[in-house]
């Protein structure tokens, strides 16, 4: 179950930089490091495959110093998703933490 929740986050997390710029793997386990998420590559990457599937990102593979890396953006179906996300977590802000 909390795995559950952590990935629905994580998810969310994805989405939002990839809004920002091009995402790949290893900048993004940096990245949700920082947030306090250890997130390790047998996580990381069937999500961002997933998200990916589902069409809310695209994924371009790219060969940088010899070694073959996919990057990924946002569609605009990622985005549709992601402001709905965000309508949800200021719902879920408003009565979680405010007590609204
Ligand atoms: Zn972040």
């Amino acid at each position: 179950m909390i795995r559950d929740l952590e990935l629905a986050f994580l998810k969310i997390h994805i989405l939002y930089h990839a809004t920002k710029e091009e995402v790949f793997g290893i900048g993004l386990t940096e990245e949700l490091a920082r947030h306090g998420y250890k997130v390790g590559p047998g996580t990381l990457y069937p999500t961002l495959s997933k998200l990916e599937k589902a069409g809310f990102l695209t994924c371009e593979a790219r060969t940088v110093d010899h070694k073959q890396r996919k990057y990924y953006r946002i569609t605009r179906e990622g985005g549709s998703l992601l402001d709905m996300m965000k309508n949800k977590i200021i719902e879920l802000y408003k009565e979680v933490i405010e007590g609204k």
